[in-house]
């Protein structure tokens, strides 16, 4: 069975763990800031915070954009539950603007529209889906105009590059961004995230937060008279100046995720690759076509998604799936819309909310895109799905 993801784990990935589980931290030791300063050092940011997961780090960056009550956080509709869920988290509300149909990114234009609706907006989380890097120039320009936050979502764009040549992660467009590091993402760490920033403010209130609200750095103490006796500083005194969390990721992820990352270059390359023998292969289909053509030199092609015209073909979406599982070739959807998960839809959204994310959703399929996909392996899922689609 060929899965549609999967990680790349090597003998210096194994060597990097065992190196910690013989005698080094597990956990609040130097392997955490040196994953963080390579993916600083990578995306060409001046900061970045590394955390337990994809899902934290969205948190603490909706939490640090004061996303709260009576405040509003607009993402996409088509991405991971956990980009939505960050802004409840944080007790706030939330808003979609919908997709363009030919990038499956957020639209610049429905975004206008969605702030006009929603002038309380505090963050602004666009989504580089399957690794195509969203429109920031535009994006960025209306958050400047409405007063929020930028939060990039680019736990599907670490290695990718923006329309202009910047380093996702870079932070040039945005205030922070926000990447995973689960193993079906560009690199692994287990579980894992990362918040890259260039705010010196937003990076020392990350730190705190990520740590129960502790004090972190040299953060002033709030009641200075018990931090000292006698001129002295007490050695135990530590203050809770706001509530936080606890998500911390340990040095045994840090040391593995640092080991992939130097591999990273060399997975996208092996995608990129990837990517454009589909594309050239379905050039000749009529009933599908790649879903997101353009950017393929830039983009991080975290996953290939296929638009299928199920209607043409006379098959539901259900029945091409276990055809091409029989076949041994696995696929998924990414994503159900965000708005039509029961949750929100009992917040009151509906599917008419986001037409162009519905008739995306309608149509798409990921099919198998990973390092270490064979050649002779695509050949096998493209053979499928002239079997099965035709
Ligand atoms: C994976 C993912 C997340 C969450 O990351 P975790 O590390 O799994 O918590 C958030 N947003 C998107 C778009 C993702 O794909």
């Amino acid at each position: 069975m060929i899965p549609y993801g999967r990680h790349h784990i090597d003998a210096d990935d194994i060597a990097a763990v065992v190196d910690i589980l013989t005698g080094k931290p597990l956990t609040q030791g130097p392997m955490i800031e040196a994953f963080e300063a390579a993916v600083a050092d990578y995306v060409g940011a001046r900061y970045a915070v590394a955390v337990s997961s994809g899902t934290a780090a969205l948190h603490l960056a909706a939490m640090a954009a004061d996303v709260g009550p009576g405040r509003c956080l607009v993402t996409s509709p088509i991405t991971f539950v956990a980009s939505a869920n960050a802004a409840l988290y944080c007790g706030g509300h939330v808003a979609f603007a919908d997709v363009d149909p030919r990038s499956v990114n957020m639209s610049p234009e429905a975004l206008g529209a969605t702030l006009l609706r929603h002038p309380e907006t505090s963050a602004i989380v666009p989504v580089h889906f399957g690794g195509l890097p969203c429109d920031m120039e535009s994006i960025r320009d209306l958050a400047r105009t409405s007063g929020a936050r930028v939060i990039e979502d680019a736990a599907h764009a670490l290695g990718a590059r923006h329309a202009d040549g910047a380093q996702v992660g870079s932070c040039t467009h945005s205030d922070m961004t926000c990447f995973s590091f689960h193993p079906v993402k560009a690199i692994a760490a287990g579980e894992g995230g990362m918040i890259t920033t260039n705010d010196p403010a937003l990076y020392r209130r990350l730190l705190r937060i990520r740590s129960h609200g502790i004090n972190k750095l040299d953060d002033p103490f709030q009641l200075p008279e018990a931090a000292t006796e006698d001129g002295q500083p007490n050695p135990w005194y530590y203050e809770m100046q706001e509530l936080g969390y606890h998500y911390r990721i340990t040095d045994i992820q840090c040391a593995l995720a640092l080991s992939q990352m130097k591999k990273l270059d060399a997975f996208i390359a092996r995608r990129r690759t990837l990517a454009s023998v589909y594309d050239a292969a379905f050039a000749g289909f009529s009933n599908l076509r790649p879903g997101q053509p353009d950017g393929r030199d830039r983009s991080g092609l975290h996953v290939y998604v296929l638009r299928i015209d199920f209607a043409a073909i006379g098959k539901s979406r259900g029945q091409v799936m276990r055809e091409l599982r029989a076949r041994g070739v696995g696929s998924q959807v990414h994503y159900i819309p965000v708005t039509i998960q029961p949750h929100y839809r009992k917040m009151g959204f509906v599917a008419s909310d986001c037409p162009a994310a519905m008739s995306y959703y309608e149509q798409a399929l990921s099919i198998p895109l990973f390092f270490d996909l064979t050649d002779e392996q695509q050949a096998e899922v493209i053979a499928a799905l002239r079997d099965v689609v035709g």
